[in-house]
């Protein structure tokens, strides 16, 4: 059965101004120099997408978005819809980051809803699950991270592009990982989900690993049976980094 492609996604979160653009430009010249054997995306502030995606065009890195309105457009102050982030060039959304379920308190359903208006813009969803430290030290993880699959990957993912991202919320910008089975565990357990409420349209999709991935952990991790890729946050922001990971998926 032939591997299927990985996909390198880094998260930028709330940081980066104009000038920080110049970090994805070397990332992209290093990887046009050498291409990767994975799909390799940015995600920067929503202010950065137009600028990152001009600048990034005609290269092998695509440009996302971290969140998006499930309308096209309207009475929604501070918002941008997943249209707008296409408009300027992006090619996928990050959706129910934790910090977004957690300051946001954005829900399963919501994910759902977003990630359809995600499909009805044309951009590629990466929906976020994930456990909180309480919850896997109550060995509720497969139960949860499971109920959180059914409820936030909507069946219209069905014949796209999608991706889900397991990322234990105790892991994120923290240093800490879970033990290499414990990814696995999860990641299985995804995979079944997405199998049995999807049909053969969940065979496919990339399951990433988020969660302090780094340069001296990459290899490992994306190593591991089901793990279809990485959502990185802070090792992100340098191209020399993010480059590390990416070249550890090869
Ligand atoms: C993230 O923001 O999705 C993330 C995984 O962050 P970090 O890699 O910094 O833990």
């Amino acid at each position: 059965m032939p591997t299927l492609q990985k996909l390198i996604a880094g998260n930028w979160k709330m940081n980066g101004l104009a000038s920080s653009v110049a970090e994805a430009r070397t990332l992209a010249g290093a990887l046009d120099r050498q291409p990767a054997t994975a799909r390799v995306a940015l995600c920067p502030p929503a202010t950065l997408v137009s600028k990152m995606a001009e600048t990034l065009a005609g290269t092998s890195v695509l440009v996302g978005g971290q969140d998006c309105h499930a309308e096209v457009a309207g009475a929604f102050t501070g918002d941008v819809s997943a249209e707008m982030l296409a408009d300027v060039g992006a090619r996928l959304v990050i959706l129910a980051h934790s910090e977004r379920r957690a300051y946001y308190g954005e829900t399963d359903a919501m994910a759902a809803i977003k990630a359809r208006a995600a499909l009805r813009a044309g951009l590629e969803p990466i929906i976020c699950v994930g456990e909180s430290l309480d919850e896997r030290q109550a060995g509720k993880t497969l139960a949860l991270v499971t109920r959180q699959v059914r409820g936030s990957v909507p069946p219209e993912v069905a014949g796209h592009s999608f991706a889900v991202a397991y990322e234990p919320v105790w892991a994120i910008g923290t240093g800490l990982t879970p033990t290499l089975e414990q990814i696995g565990e999860v990641h299985l357990a995804i995979r079944e989900t997405l199998v049995q409420t999807l049909g053969d349209a969940g065979r496919d999709a990339p399951i990433l690993y988020g969660g302090s991935v780094k340069p001296s952990n990459a290899a490992e991790i994306l190593a591991v049976k089901d793990v279809g890729g990485a959502l990185v946050g802070g090792a992100s922001l340098k191209a020399e980094d993010f480059l590390a990971i990416i070249r550890a998926a090869d």
